[in-house]
C-alpha cells in the first residue's frame, strides 16, 4: 500500500511539487509546481491539446472532428456568473463544529447511527476504519462497525444532530445546522472597493468558452457539431482542501465544450466517454485504476438536471483505495448555458445552418471536464513504484511521453574525455528532447536520482564510447542495459518516445 506521505515527500524532494509560499509556513490549498512538476504538468496539458485541438479524434463518419482553442479571462463580467448559475448556486452545505471550530462539507462526514445509541460518532469520509475503531472504544461504544449503518450526514434529519459526535470531539451536539458556503473568490476591479466593482475569479474554465461561442463562430469557419477547447486556472475556495494536489483552491482544468445539434447527444455524449477514457491510458493510467461512473440523481449539476446527465472518468488513487476519485466528468449540459447567456446578455444564441436557413437551433452541449493538475497526480501515483532492491527504493514509471526529462546523458567519470562527448550528444540531443546531462557523483547516485524522477533512459559515456563510438543505454524499468552507437541515440529515443511503443512500456512495467 503506497502512502501519500512518501509520495509527497518524494515530490518536495526531487522538486515536482512545493507548497505555496513554503518560506512563510505555506497556505491551505496552494501548490507551487517545481522544475520537474511544471516540465510533467506541461506534458499532460500539450498531450490533451494535441489530442484535443491539433490532432483530434476520427469521429464515427471516419473523418476527423473539428475543435478549435481559446484562451480567455479568468476575470469576467460578474454578469456572467449569475447567468451559468454560479453566484446563486455554486456552493457546498457546510456545517461547523463549535467545540474544534472545524468546518466541514456536510456530504464529507460519515455518521455511524444505531437505533439503539444516543451518541452516532461521525468521521471524515476517508477516515480509516482503524481509526473509527480506536474512537468507538474511547467513547466507551462496541468496537464492532458492523454494528451500526454508516450514513452520509446529508441524509440525516437537522434534529438528529443532536446525538451526532462531530470528529475530533467527545460530547455530542456540536455541529451546526448546515449553511450555504459559497465556493468563488471575489475581488474589486478598479480602485474602489464598492458591491458595484466586485468580479469573481472564474470558477471553472468551461464559461470563457460560452462567453466566445458567438465570436467563434463569427470569426472562424466551424459548423456544428464542433468543439472549443481551453486549458487554465480555476479558483474555487474549498472547504477542506486536501490530498494533496487533489482538491486544491487554486488548479487546472482542460475543458471541451462540443456543440452538437439536440437530436445527437447522445451520440456525442458516448463518443466523448469514449475518447476521453482512451486518452488517460494513453498517457499511462492502467485500466486497472480507472472506472466509469454515472452520477446519481442527487448529486447532478445545476445544468445537467435534464439530459443525460455526467458520466466520470474516477481513478484509484492512494487515499481513495479501494474506492475512487474523480478525473474527469462527462457532462451533457444541455442548451442551459447557451440559453442562459442569451437570456442575461440579450445576444441570440441561436446556430443557423448555413445549409438551410430554416433550420435554428441552441446547440446543446457535450462537455469532458477534466483536471489537469489533477491529472498530474494520478500520474504521480500510477508512476510511483516501490522496488527495494535498488539503491532509490523507488522509481517513477512514467511513460516516455509524459516523463519530464526523457533521458540523462551521464559521462562515466568527470574527465574530459567522457565530459566532452557527453556535451556534445547532449547538445545535439537538447533540440529534440528535454535532456538532463548529470557530471557530478558516481554513478549509482546519478542513476538513483534519474530514477527517482523518473528518467527512462540513461546514455553512459564511458571509455569503450572513446575506443569505438557506443554508449551505454539504461533501462528504467528493467536496468537493463545494452550498448547501441552514439549517431543512433535520437533515432532510438524518437522510437521510444512513439505512442505504441509507450502502451507496451507502460504494459511491460
Ligand atoms: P468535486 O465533486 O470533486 O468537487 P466537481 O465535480 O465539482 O469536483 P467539476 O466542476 O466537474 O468538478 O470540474 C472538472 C474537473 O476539475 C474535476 O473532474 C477535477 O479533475 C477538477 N477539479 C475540480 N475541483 C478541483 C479542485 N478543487 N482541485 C483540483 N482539481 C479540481
Amino acid at each position: 500500500m503506497i502512502d501519500m506521505k512518501d509520495i509527497v515527500a518524494l515530490c518536495k524532494r526531487r522538486g515536482f511539487v512545493f507548497p505555496a509560499s513554503d518560506i512563510y509556513g505555506g497556505l491551505n490549498g496552494f501548490w507551487d509546481y517545481g522544475p520537474l512538476g511544471t516540465e510533467l504538468k506541461n506534458n499532460l496539458r500539450d498531450l490533451w491539446w494535441k489530442a484535443m485541438v491539433t490532432c483530434p479524434p476520427i469521429g464515427p463518419d471516419g473523418t476527423p472532428v473539428e475543435i478549435v482553442g481559446i484562451d480567455s479571462a479568468i476575470i469576467q463580467n460578474p454578469k456572467t456568473w449569475e447567468a451559468s448559475g454560479h453566484v446563486g448556486g455554486f456552493s457546498d452545505p457546510m456545517v461547523d463544529c463549535t467545540e474544534t471550530k472545524k468546518r466541514y462539507r456536510q456530504d464529507h462526514l460519515v455518521v455511524l447511527t444505531s437505533p439503539k445509541a444516543d451518541r452516532w460518532p461521525a468521521f471524515h469520509e476517508e477516515t480509516e476504519d482503524g481509526e473509527i475503531e480506536k474512537k468507538l472504544k474511547k467513547l466507551g461504544m462496541p468496537k464492532d462497525v458492523s454494528l451500526f449503518e454508516k450514513v452520509n450526514l446529508t441524509t440525516l434529519d437537522v434534529s438528529d444532530y443532536a446525538k451526532v459526535v462531530a470528529p475530533d470531539v467527545s460530547e455530542p451536539g456540536t455541529l451546526t445546522e448546515p449553511k450555504q458556503f459559497n465556493l468563488m473568490f471575489h475581488t474589486f476591479v478598479g480602485a474602489t472597493a464598492t458591491e458595484d466593482n466586485k468580479a469573481y475569479l472564474r470558477p471553472e474554465t468551461a464559461q470563457g468558452i460560452f462567453l466566445n461561442y458567438k465570436n467563434v463562430l463569427d470569426s472562424s469557419r466551424v459548423k456544428i457539431p464542433f468543439g472549443i477547447a481551453q486549458i487554465g486556472k480555476a479558483y474555487r475556495n474549498e472547504v477542506t482542501p486536501r490530498n494533496f494536489i487533489f482538491r486544491s483552491r487554486e488548479f487546472e482544468q482542460m475543458e471541451m465544450e462540443w456543440f452538437c445539434h439536440p437530436d445527437e447527444a447522445e451520440k456525442w455524449h458516448t463518443f466523448w466517454f469514449e475518447e476521453r477514457t482512451k486518452f488517460w491510458k494513453s498517457v499511462g493510467l492502467s485500466s486497472d485504476n480507472l472506472i466509469m461512473r454515472e452520477h446519481d440523481s442527487d448529486e447532478l449539476a445545476h445544468y445537467a438536471k435534464e439530459g443525460l446527465g455526467t458520466s466520470d472518468i474516477e481513478y484509484r488513487f492512494p487515499f481513495t483505495a479501494p474506492g475512487y476519485g474523480e478525473l474527469e466528468g462527462i457532462a451533457h449540459r444541455c442548451d442551459f448555458d447557451l440559453k442562459q447567456h442569451q437570456e442575461h446578455s440579450g445576444t441570440k444564441m441561436e446556430y443557423v445552418d448555413p445549409q438551410d436557413p430554416q433550420n435554428r437551433f441552441i446547440p446543446h452541449v457535450i462537455e469532458p471536464a477534466a483536471g489537469l493538475t489533477r491529472g498530474v497526480l494520478a500520474l504521480i501515483c500510477e508512476a510511483y513504484t516501490v522496488d527495494e532492491s535498488r539503491p532509490s527504493g523507488v522509481y517513477l514509471n512514467f511513460h516516455p511521453a509524459i516523463a519530464p526529462k526523457k533521458a540523462a546523458i551521464l559521462p562515466l567519470t568527470a574527465k574530459d574525455e567522457h565530459v566532452a562527448p557527453a556535451q556534445k550528444l547532449y547538445l545535439e540531443l537538447r533540440e529534440e528532447f528535454a535532456i538532463d546531462l548529470d557530471i557530478k557523483q558516481n554513478i549509482g547516485k546519478r542513476y538513483a536520482r534519474q530514477d527517482e524522477i523518473g528518467t527512462p533512459y540513461c546514455f553512459t559515456i564511458d571509455n569503450d564510447t572513446i575506443a569505438d563510438g557506443t554508449v551505454t543505454v539504461r533501462d528504467r524499468n528493467t536496468m537493463a542495459q545494452e550498448r547501441i552507437h552514439i549517431d543512433k541515440v535520437a533515432e532510438y529515443l524518437r522510437e521510444k518516445m512513439k505512442p505504441a511503443s509507450i502502451e507496451a512500456g507502460a504494459k511491460a512495467a
